[in-house]
């Protein structure tokens, strides 16, 4: 069964993949399916001995540019759609051992490439309204291949959390004639005290009220609605605080911290969001200490009320510390 299902009660729609089931899950590095293909070694996704950043369509896609038609029928109270979109994996480098915490700055700048160029084209796709960029790091998050990747889905609407935000950013810019998140940005950067780590064109601080324990968001100082906004060394000053954020994570905890990295940026529908979508990325990693994770339990499932057992301006400051010291 590949198919979409609206929840007639909240509105959001949901993906139905019950193949996934049987994808590959944590394979010895020897079987690594991102790994380059070797000579006289098994074959790989990548086909090529050596290679720089890869993206193909994932072989267990949740939605796909062809859709079959979905196994259930449609009806007014259970409206029901075809898994159309696209869901690519793009692997950062082939070495199954670099991640974005210890490669060059500059390669880092060239995977924020690839991922404008996706953004781009599956965005230019009628069928497409919104292009997810994110990385699962950790088998604590769910990753099922430990080779450094990510992922990039591309959704037929927009997703409910890029919705509320984009709700809420137009309410703002309605009451106030400001980007919401240009507000935030300024302020972070006159409070200084949520800072984690900062350049010429980045910021990244924990969010004044973070949902998860050391939650942080890297955003642009000005207003970029996505990353084709971004000029070159933009994009490297985007890469190096990227970096010194997961280095900081990895720094307090002593190991590579598991995390959810999620991109925020304008929705690619027919709908006018340039000056209300703000690009961003947040960190969501799941850990309070470094052998307790954070459970979504009654308030968060049940109300999705978050309640955090830490001070955001503690935790920033932990990792700025740390960030100094690895620096
Ligand atoms: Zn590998
Ligand atoms: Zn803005
Ligand atoms: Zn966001």
């Amino acid at each position: 069964m590949t198919e979409r299902r609206c929840d007639p009660v909240t509105g959001e729609w949901r993906m139905f993949a019950t193949r996934r089931q049987d994808r590959t899950f944590l394979p010895a590095a020897d079987a690594c399916p991102l790994c380059p293909t070797r000579a006289g070694g098994p074959p790989t996704e990548i086909p090529l001995p050596a290679f720089d950043v890869v993206v193909f369509e994932n072989r267990f896609p949740a939605l796909v540019r062809e859709p079959p038609a979905p196994d259930v029928a449609d009806s007014d109270l259970y409206p029901v759609a075809p898994s159309v979109g696209a869901n690519e994996v793009i692997v950062y480098s082939d070495d199954h051992h670099l991640g974005l915490a210890d490669m060059d700055v500059s390669r880092i700048a060239r995977i924020i490439d690839v991922w404008a160029d996706r953004y781009a084209e599956l965005g230019r796709r009628v069928d497409v309204a919104y292009v997810f960029v994110f990385e699962n790091r950790g088998v604590a998050v769910g990753v099922t291949l430990h080779h450094p990747h990510g992922q990039i889905y591309a959704y037929p609407e927009i997703p409910p959390r890029a919705r509320l935000e984009l709700q809420v950013a137009t309410a703002h810019m309605q009451s106030s004639g400001t980007c919401v998140y240009c507000d935030v940005v300024a302020r972070e950067r006159s409070d200084g005290i949520r800072v984690v780590a900062h350049n010429a064109s980045f910021l990244a601080f924990v969010p004044f009220a973070a949902r998860f324990p050391y939650e942080v968001h890297v955003a642009s100082l000005r207003h970029a609605a996505s990353l084709l906004d971004l000029t070159d060394p933009e994009r490297l000053a985007m890469a190096d605080v990227l970096q010194q954020v997961i280095r900081a994570y990895d720094g307090l905890f002593g190991f590579p911290l598991p995390y959810v990295m999620s991109m925020h940026q304008a929705p690619t529908d027919d709908g006018e969001h340039q000056h209300v979508s703000h690009l961003h990325i947040e960190f969501t990693p799941l850990h309070r200490t470094a052998d307790k994770l954070k459970y979504l339990a009654g308030s968060e499932l049940g109300a999705g009320a978050f309640i955090n057992d830490t001070a955001p301006e503690e935790v920033a400051a932990r990792l700025r510390g740390v960030g100094r010291a690895v620096r």
